[in-house]
């Protein structure tokens, strides 16, 4: 396709540093794949085609680094539920687990397909999807093949709760979850994942199922934290995973351990809203530097949310984050999140995966919902 020149960029966020990197009255050249350079827009190089940005704002596409987004099956009457006051526990899983495990593959490609549609109108161009819903060895597979036809951040979750025919043989479903599913999936996934946590996994089990996937070449990432203070970030600092993802109830001691560790903590607003439950604060994070990242959590249970501008807006609007804290963890956060460095910045060598906003600047993404008028440029699978 050849070189194709941004102009006429009123703020160029290139996420060289944590106040975003930015570059007013910018210029960006890209090939299609890649960043070849970036500056200001009266030293531009010239390229093959250029895009006038007409004074609007071009951010890295946004790293959706947790989703659940191969389903199947209807929750609203979870929704209504919640919000009519019950509080959100682990059992509405199995709803979605009966209907995923009854859904085709060509089911579940349509209706991912349409989902992730969604994602990258709102200007995500990485997604990470979690298997989750089947919980025997047929439906993950079937649930990570359909995953990696989208994205190559593909996640292992058998360890998301115990189903229904293993409620008291506990042992013998995490036995089935480190050999036959393990062995089944793993050409399929990245990353292995465990909702560790009140009403799903304990700190042993949790540590037991994810040395195995890691055993096997997997990454580790887990769910911690979201229902209790239980120990799920702590195991996560311990095995040194990508991510401790939810973390709503995380004591002082633990946030202070975090910042000093490698573990990105990955905060899904979504879930919070959804299940109107509290948000965790994060001005003790940003205090200590720690690591942390924003993502949608879409799932059909507890976070129907496609938009990372929603996240970003309810991470401000309910966590403490600033618009340029919110911005950074909804793209480079999401890329350390997934320890990749080659997305969630706009320095030269990164992905050509961008967003061209139609507002004078980056604040404006999170005040008006992401509702803007854009253009998605992307070198990814959907
Ligand atoms: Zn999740």
């Amino acid at each position: 396709m050849g070189t194709q020149l941004i102009s006429n960029i009123g703020q160029l966020i290139t996420n060289s540093d944590e106040e975003l990197g930015i570059i007013t009255d910018a210029a960006i050249v890209i090939d299609g794949q890649k960043v070849l350079w970036v500056g200001s827009n009266k030293q531009a190089p010239a390229a093959d085609s250029t895009i006038d940005a007409n004074g609007g704002v071009v951010t890295p596409g946004f790293v959706d680094s947790h989703t659940h987004a191969v389903f199947a099956g209807d929750r609203s009457k979870d929704y209504v539920a919640r919000m009519s006051g019950q509080k959100y526990a682990t059992g509405g899983i199995k709803t979605t687990v009966a209907a995923t495990r009854a859904a085709t593959e060509n089911d579940l490609i349509s209706h991912t397909r349409e989902l992730l549609r969604k994602c990258h109108s709102h200007g995500t161009t990485t997604v990470e999807i979690k298997s989750g819903y089947g919980l025997n060895v047929d439906a993950e597979l079937k649930i990570l093949k359909v995953a990696k036809t989208f994205t190559d951040e593909t996640t292992f979750l058998g360890a998301h709760v115990i189903p229904a025919e293993y409620e008291n043989d506990r042992a013998g479903y995490i036995e089935l979850v480190k050999s036959e599913m393990l062995d089944a999936v793993v050409p399929y996934s990245k990353w292995i994942d465990v909702f560790c946590d009140n009403g799903a996994f304990s700190v042993d089990e949790a540590r037991e199922i994810l040395q195995s996937g890691i055993a096997k070449g997997l990454m580790g990432r887990i769910h911690g934290n979201q229902l209790g203070d239980t120990g799920g970030a702590e195991l996560a600092i311990e095995l040194n995973l990508a991510s401790v993802d939810h973390a709503t109830h995380v004591s002082n001691e633990t946030i202070a351990a975090l910042a000093e560790s490698n573990v990105v903590t990955t905060f899904l607003p979504g879930a919070e809203f959804f299940t109107k439950s509290l948000y965790p604060k994060v001005n003790l994070y940003f205090e200590l530097g720690a690591k942390v990242a924003l993502a949608t959590d879409c799932n059909p249970g507890s976070s129907y949310l496609t938009s990372m501008p929603i996240a970003m807006s309810l991470a401000i609007r309910e966590m403490g984050f600033t618009p340029a804290q919110a911005l950074y963890a909804a793209t480079a956060g999401g890329a350390a999140a997934l320890r990749r460095s080659d997305i969630g910045h706009l320095q030269p060598g990164a992905r050509a995966d961008l967003v061209i906003w139609q507002a004078p600047t980056f604040e404006h993404i999170a005040y008006r919902l992401g509702d803007i008028d854009k253009k998605i440029l992307t070198t990814g699978k959907f």
